[in-house]
């Protein structure tokens, strides 16, 4: 069958698109689109989760940075469903004011993708400075960069992504993915994970860029103590009035600490 989707998979577009139906079929009951939803997904591909979707859902919205995918996808997309294609960057993409446009009776939209590796990091900051807007999220992304989202004080992988997401977010592991699953199949694991953003009124952090910056400093050094790493962000009084020790390191300080010493730098 020609599917119009003639272009090799792009390394430096992170493209490793999903054939494996189970996976698919997990990914989509994982999301559980309900009337009403508005799915937004990053990066389709040559739709692997998007028709699928649409079949379910008869409506996406997707963003796609590649220009070869755009003309196949629309026409693959015709039987089945309304595909709104955003053609460009995710990274450039306003979802507060995507969600403004066009999200669901609370003006918000569901994010879902099997994200560009090479990007992921990324693409979770920027969803995450649009939480309000974004009512979950379901992405794919490298097995390990799932255990350190999801990780705790004590653990090895435990770092500046675990605590930022987890401030906002509530962050629960799904399921993992075997590299086969994918064409070409990448050298890792998958895993796929579910980011549910914190309502407004449980976010204790009070200023977003004095927390980005403590939790930055804190782990850009982080075989060192708070005392040393945090020098010039805070010293030590400070970081002792938060209930913080001072010759802790970062590792071993829970989300609930960084977000007490941010709140407590800003009423100094
Ligand atoms: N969803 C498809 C699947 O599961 O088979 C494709 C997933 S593939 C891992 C990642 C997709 O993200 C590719 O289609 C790639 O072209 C796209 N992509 C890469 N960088 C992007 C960016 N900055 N903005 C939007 N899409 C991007």
């Amino acid at each position: 069958m020609n599917t119009g989707f003639t272009e090799p998979a792009k390394k430096h577009l992170g493209q490793n698109f999903l054939h494996e139906k189970g996976v698919i079929e997990k990914i989509v009951q994982a999301i559980d689109p309900r009337p009403g939803d508005v799915l937004v997904e990053i990066g389709p591909g040559q739709g692997a989760l998007t028709f699928p979707l649409l079949k379910k859902h008869g409506e996406l919205t997707a963003i796609e940075f590649d220009r070869d995918l755009h003309a196949p996808l629309q026409a693959a997309a015709r039987e089945h469903g309304t595909l709104h294609l955003i053609e460009g960057d995710v990274l450039g993409v306003d979802f507060t004011a995507l969600a403004a446009q066009r999200g669901d009776s609370r003006g918000q939209i569901r994010l879902v993708g099997n994200l560009p590796y090479n990007l992921s990091s990324p693409i979770l900051f920027h969803a995450l400075d649009h939480a309000a807007a974004i009512r979950d999220m379901h992405f794919m992304l490298q097995k390990e960069v799932v255990e350190r989202m999801a990780a705790g004080p004590g653990s090895k992988v435990y770092g500046r992504l675990s605590v930022m997401l987890q401030a906002y977010c509530s962050v629960t592991p799904l399921f993992v993915v075997p590299p086969g699953a994918f064409r070409p199949a990448p050298k890792v694991d998958s895993a796929v994970v579910r980011l549910l953003p914190k309502p407004a009124e449980c976010i204790e952090v009070r200023d977003r860029a004095v927390f980005a910056n403590v939790v930055r400093a804190a782990f850009g050094q982080r075989r060192k103590t708070l005392r040393n790493a945090l020098n010039g962000v805070a010293d030590a009084a400070a970081i002792e009035a938060a209930g913080l020790r001072a010759d802790a390191r970062a590792e071993q300080v829970e989300v609930a600490g960084f977000v007490r010493l941010a709140n407590l730098l800003l009423g100094a």
